[in-house]
């Protein structure tokens, strides 16, 4: 069973729930990318599941049902497979759900869990489908979502699930959990930690992942072009990112970080900064103002927003650029 770092509220309530057997059928876990979303469904489904919770309400990793949880085996747990080049999930795919969902356990538990993890994207058709299953589920039936934001879902959804938010933990124990659990060398894991701070599966990715290195560097440029006002370099930066939603969704979050660090490095001494890169954002705070810092982090909200719509991302990223230069001026 994996260790869950931080989020103490989150487990006492869930724990709450499941001692008093009042764990919810539909329920969405939210929070950025890499806090710990989906090991935090695997837990809630091992919950679920377990032949022998602890006094906390905690699944106690040791039995049949939690050995096959945490190993990713259980044949009462169906992770549901996304599709196409947007990732997310097809009407197709709900409806096999649905009809799967009717079908009584028969194997080790009395439950059936499903797993929706990275829930994006999602039309209304898909949603409509979804509300159709968990207005009335049979009774032992329990769908687990996740998202990095529970807007994701429409109205209708989520008056039928209970939300949590899986919080980052600490620095400390971010740092405690990759010198454990990995074989990072101390001084990667400072610099992974010094960019990511508690979000552990970040900080993970940046070691191993030259991709998510470049995109920091990346990020730090951006910064540096807007001190200088060089357009023509930001223009070059941004456009060498490309048009792949992933890639910018993760430069774009990085580059709000920073606009975010830089304004309140403006309003506070000793601020708790959650961006990548506080040397770009100390520069940054001595060159623009807290109402650029905020006005940028607007334009890249709007920018964002339009190549969620399809809205061709070269275009849009250019115009965003155009508006970067227009704040700073
Ligand atoms: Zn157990």
């Amino acid at each position: 069973m994996k260790t869950i770092y931080g989020n103490q509220t989150l487990l006492a309530s869930l724990g709450n729930m499941a001692l008093r057997k009042r764990s919810p059928q539909s329920i969405i876990f939210c929070g950025d990318k890499g806090c710990g979303k989906k090991t935090i469904a695997a837990y809630y489904a091992a919950q679920l599941m377990c032949s022998d919770l602890t006094e906390t309400g905690a699944p106690c990793g040791k039995c049949r049902n939690c050995k096959l949880v945490f190993s990713g085996t259980h044949p009462d747990i169906t992770y549901v497979p996304t599709s196409g080049k947007s990732e997310t999930y097809s009407v197709k795919t709900i409806r096999a759900v649905k009809q799967d969902a009717f079908v009584r356990p028969n194997n080790n538990s009395d439950i059936k869990v499903y797993i929706m993890a990275d829930c994006q994207n999602l039309s209304q058709e898909v949603q409509n489908t979804m509300l159709k299953i968990i207005e009335e589920p049979p009774e032992y039936c329990c769908f687990i979502f996740t998202a990095v934001n529970r807007y994701e879902f429409l109205p209708t959804i989520l008056s039928r699930c209970v939300t949590f938010s899986v919080m980052p933990c600490t620095e400390q124990e971010a740092a405690a959990a990759l010198a454990e659990e990995s074989d990072f060398s101390p001084d990667e894991i400072r610099r992974a930690v010094g960019c990511f701070h508690g979000n552990i599966g970040l900080c993970t990715q940046y070691v191993v992942d030259e991709g998510l290195r470049k995109k920091v560097d990346l990020t730090k440029r951006l910064a540096d072009s807007i001190i200088r006002k060089d357009e023509y370099r930001l223009n070059a930066d941004v456009y060498s990112i490309g048009s792949g939603k992933d890639d910018l969704r993760t430069v774009m979050s990085m580059l709000d970080n920073l606009m975010r660090d830089c304004a309140v490095l403006s309003e506070m001494s000793e601020p708790k900064l959650t961006g990548c890169c506080h040397d770009a954002a100390k520069r940054l705070a001595g060159t623009i103002s807290p109402g650029q810092a905020s006005s940028i982090h607007y334009a890249a909200r709007d920018a964002w927003n339009a190549i969620e719509r399809n809205v061709s991302a070269p275009v849009v990223m250019a115009a965003l650029c155009a508006d970067i230069i227009s704040i700073i001026s």
